[in-house]
Parts: C-alpha cells; sequence; structure tokens
C-alpha cells in the first residue's frame, strides 16, 4: 500500500536540492531566460554538488517508492524551469538508454550522458520530427543495416530535440522497417563526434529558454552495431513477431520511455505552479489595495485557495503515478494523469498568479511572467494534454480511441 509520508532520506535530499533551488537556480533564473543560452555554469555547479549526475539519477531510479526523484525535481524546477530542463534534460537520454539497452549498453552510454564534475557531458533523446510530433509511428528517419561493416545507417531530420546538437550523446529513435509503423522502430546510441550529426536551426522559443532546442540532422550518420539498444538479435525476433501478427502488442521504443517519464515531466509542471503560488501568496499579504491587503477581498483569496487545492491534488496523481511505476504499473493511465494535470494546473495558477501581481506580473521584473511562459511548454512536449487525454480514455475504455 502506498504510503506517501517521505522517509528521513527524502527530507533530507528535499531539503539538499531545495537549498541548491533556492541558492544557485532562482536567482539566474532571469539572467538566462534573457539570455536563452545554455547555463553552463549553473549545470556545472549542479555537478560539483553531485545533483547534476548519473549516480544521482541511478539512485532515484533505485528508490523503491519512486517518490524521491519528483520531490527532488519539483524542488529543482521550483528554481528556475529553464534551467531545470538544461540540469534535466540529459535525463530523458538516460531513460531511452534505461529502458531499451541492454544492461551493459547502459553501464557504457549513462554515464558517457552526464560527463564528471571536471568535465560535465549532455544527452539528447531524438524523436520528433518535422511532420511527426504526437504521431510517433509516422517516423521518417531511417535505420538501414549494412552487414557487410555491421554498422547502422542513420538518415533523416529530428525537430525540436532538448540538447540537441549540443549533446556528446544522441539517442536517435528511427524506422528500420517503415510498414511496420511503431513497431518497426529501433533506438540507436550516435556517440560524441560521430560524422553526419549536425545541429540544424536553434529554436527561439516562448519559455524555458534557458534550455537548449535545436533540429538534429543525420545525414549518412554511420555507427557499429553495438550501438542498436538491445541488440541484433531483440530486435529481429521483434520485427519478425510484427510481421506475423500484424501487430506484436509492444510498445514503440520512444512511448515505452516516455510513459516511464511521465510523473518526472509533471513533478516539473508542478514545481513551477508551486513557486508562482508562494510568490503570489506573499504579494497578496502585503500588497494593499482599498485600506486593505489584496487577499482580504475574497477573489483573491479563493483564487489562492483554488491554486493551493490545484498543487496538493496535482502533486497526489505525481506520487501515486510515480510510486506505482515501481509498485505494479499503471492501470488506468495513471502516468498520463499525473501528467496531464500538472501542466494544466501550472498552466492556470501562473496565469492567476500574473492576475494577483496586477501590473507588476506582467512586467519582466517579477519572475511570475516568466514561470507562466515556462509553465505552457509542459501541455505539449512528452505528450501534449490532448495525448494524455487519448491515453487515459484508452486505458479506462479498453477501447481504440482515435
Ligand atoms: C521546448 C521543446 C522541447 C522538446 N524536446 C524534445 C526532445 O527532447 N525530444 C523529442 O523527441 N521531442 C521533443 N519535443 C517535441 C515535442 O515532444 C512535440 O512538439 C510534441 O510531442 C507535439 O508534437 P507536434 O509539435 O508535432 O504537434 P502535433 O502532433 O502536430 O499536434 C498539434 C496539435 O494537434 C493535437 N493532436 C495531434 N494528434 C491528435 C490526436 N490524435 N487527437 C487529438 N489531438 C491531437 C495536439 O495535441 C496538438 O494540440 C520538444 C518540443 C519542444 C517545444
Amino acid at each position: 500500500m502506498a504510503d506517501f509520508s517521505l522517509n528521513e532520506d527524502q527530507l533530507q535530499i528535499q531539503k539538499w536540492v531545495h537549498d541548491f533551488a533556492e541558492n544557485v537556480i532562482r536567482p539566474a533564473g532571469h539572467e538566462w531566460d534573457e539570455r536563452e543560452e545554455f547555463p553552463y555554469p549553473i549545470v556545472q555547479q549542479a555537478a560539483e554538488i553531485g545533483l547534476y549526475g548519473w549516480e544521482f539519477l541511478m539512485s532515484t531510479f533505485s528508490d523503491p517508492t519512486g517518490l524521491t526523484l519528483p520531490v527532488c525535481i519539483e524542488e529543482i524546477f521550483w528554481g528556475d524551469a529553464g534551467i531545470g530542463m538544461a540540469i534535466m534534460g540529459s535525463a530523458l537520454a538516460a531513460a531511452g538508454i534505461s529502458g531499451n539497452g541492454t544492461p551493459e549498453q547502459v553501464m557504457e552510454w549513462v554515464p558517457q550522458c552526464y560527463g564528471d564534475a571536471k568535465d560535465i557531458k549532455l544527452g539528447a533523446f531524438c524523436v520528433s520530427e518535422p511532420d511527426a510530433g504526437s504521431d510517433v509511428s509516422s517516423l521518417r528517419t531511417r535505420a538501414v543495416y549494412d552487414e557487410a561493416n555491421d554498422e547502422w545507417v542513420l538518415n533523416g531530420t529530428k525537430a525540436w530535440i532538448t540538447n540537441g546538437g549540443i549533446a556528446d550523446v544522441h539517442v536517435v529513435v528511427a524506422a528500420v522497417d517503415p510498414e511496420l509503423k511503431g513497431r518497426g522502430q529501433a533506438s540507436f546510441i550516435v556517440p560524441p563526434g560521430t560524422k553526419g550529426l549536425s545541429q540544424g536551426q536553434k529554436y527561439m522559443k516562448h519559455g524555458i529558454k534557458a534550455s537548449h532546442t535545436a533540429e538534429v540532422v543525420l545525414d549518412d550518420v554511420r555507427v557499429p552495431g553495438s550501438c542498436l539498444l538491445g541488440g541484433k538479435e531483440k530486435l529481429d525476433a521483434k520485427l519478425a513477431r510484427a510481421r506475423e501478427r500484424g501487430t506484436s502488442g509492444e510498445k514503440q521504443p520512444a512511448m515505452a520511455t516516455f510513459e516511464a517519464t511521465r510523473p518526472s515531466v509533471g513533478a516539473q509542471a508542478l514545481g513551477i505552479a508551486r513557486a508562482a503560488y508562494e510568490y503570489s501568496l506573499d504579494y497578496a499579504k502585503e500588497r494593499k489595495a482599498f485600506g486593505k491587503p489584496i487577499i482580504q477581498h475574497q477573489a483573491i483569496a479563493f483564487k489562492l485557495a483554488n491554486m493551493a487545492t490545484e498543487i496538493d491534488a496535482a502533486r497526489l496523481l505525481i506520487w501515486r503515478a510515480a510510486w506505482l511505476a515501481r509498485n505494479g504499473g499503471f492501470t488506468h493511465g495513471e502516468g498520463s494523469m499525473s501528467k496531464y494535470k500538472a501542466s494544466e494546473v501550472a498552466v492556470r495558477v501562473t496565469e492567476d498568479a500574473i492576475q494577483i501581481l496586477g501590473g507588476y506580473g506582467y512586467t519582466r521584473e517579477y519572475p511570475v511572467e516568466r514561470w507562466h511562459r515556462d509553465a505552457k511548454i509542459h501541455t505539449i512536449f512528452e505528450g501534449t494534454s490532448e495525448i494524455q487525454q487519448l491515453v487515459i480514455a484508452r486505458a479506462i475504455s479498453g477501447m481504440r480511441i482515435e
């Protein structure tokens, strides 16, 4: 049975991450949002204290309650979401490797997504394409096996990739047999310095501007056979089953990764929502209008009451999903519910925070407008809100819903 009281270790880690978020991340948020550049010095500092690193990530993966990771992510994103994404971006690549690779591949490549405190490295998880975002079954990037050299040749263009082009390790999902749609896809490691991989355009974004997002162009990229995650034997067996039955019932590699990371993405949104709620609560107690603090006007007080309630509801869904992910798995779309609820709550709460701050809230001198911009991405990436609703609807009905 789930127990949502944090143990001593978790409380200590939460405080440790919160202190870093408060003293290092939060004060740097405005500057890196304005610069719209990857905040290397801050990620470096996170690596120095052990917050950016594969050992830290793996230690949270092995927590039997599943709660440590969302608890830490909430604190990081409470500090700042753009810098938070810069710190967490490599985790998606690590999750793609852990979810699809052999134990040897995990041990070889996950540490290379992080490097060490002296020399930090980055990972990128490359699925989306200009014509395939939600519809990941339609990827055009092709992977062709060159048997004579035991190499895979990758060609295609990936769109909106976090750390795309600046990463050391790119994990690329590509079609091996496009006719089999999602079931004909596989994930590949593109090692650092591989010829043919380049960065296309860097996107200028609405929010999370400190996080680098770019196209990744794959032009006759050759990787050794050992870079196929899971290995050739497993892939051949999967393709054979899919060809025989038309549908193998197996998940696409990208979808499996996204499902596992949904509570974490919810926790990101939750951190932003909590930051905006706390800030506007303090403000409402101080700011006076018509002779009294604005919180004593019921319209503002009720807004804050709703914000607090929605944030708690989102956190409970996230913690339930994170716990289930380690203890039996999802049965009716609980992972999607957590991401869907938290991201919608974050957008609404940050908008309410702007409203509570009035004119000040609309200016870049106060952080709430940035938090509102940062919150919005959470209803879009790693499965839009509509896609989460689809997943939940299919899970509760057991029926195909388009
Ligand atoms: C800042 C940022 C970072 C990103 N990082 C990464 C990354 O690291 N790796 C990666 O692979 N991708 C990444 N992405 C891509 C992201 O996952 C996609 O943008 C997202 O999945 C949506 O795909 P799309 O943009 O093609 O929208 P579309 O799929 O074209 O959707 C457009 C609209 O149609 C709706 N829609 C589509 N299909 C349906 C349906 N069946 N039913 C109902 N509504 C539907 C959507 O909900 C949405 O509202 C990132 C994107 C951004 C903006």
